[in-house]
């Protein structure tokens, strides 16, 4: 699923640099688009039946036993390719209806503080103050589930 994101992060422009992707996790092809600006989102899902049928495929039978992508052939991969630029959009993608979801913006920050346990820096929005109202790391503070994902 990651070279999913990548697709959409090159389609879209969005990027983690940016800080205007988020994974969530959810083991899902699709995505929702959110304009910033107005606060409005669409879902855009890949069709069942479109994974279903690549996770048939040749190809995957070729990743399942191990073989890395550019060592499959070509008369492998290009039949996948040709099929996905010879469906209708429609065929290949759901998108649902316009939603406005609103947008809250996260204040960026340049605050720094060093970790009081492993010393290294961190920005103030992933510190986390502990008993002693000292500031650690999200990974020191032993909350580092939130930095999965
Ligand atoms: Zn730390």
């Amino acid at each position: 699923m990651g070279c999913f994101l990548d697709g959409v992060m090159s389609a879209t422009g969005c990027t983690y640099g940016k800080g205007n992707v988020r994974k969530l996790g959810f083991h899902k092809l699709a995505f929702s688009l959110i304009d910033n600006a107005s606060g409005r989102s669409v879902r855009v899902t890949v069709k069942p039946d479109v994974i279903e049928a690549g996770l048939a495929g040749p190809f995957v039978t070729l990743r399942k036993q191990g073989i890395a992508p550019r060592d499959i052939a070509g008369d492998v991969v290009n039949p996948l390719i040709d099929g996905v630029l010879a469906r209708a959009e429609e065929d290949l993608l759901g998108v649902g209806e316009l939603l406005d979801v609103g947008v809250s913006k996260a204040s960026s920050t340049f605050g720094l503080v060093r970790c009081a346990r492993c010393g290294e820096a961190v920005f103030l929005g992933g510190a986390r103050l502990d008993s002693d109202h000292e500031a650690l790391c999200i990974p020191c503070s032993g909350y580092a589930a939130a930095a999965a994902g």
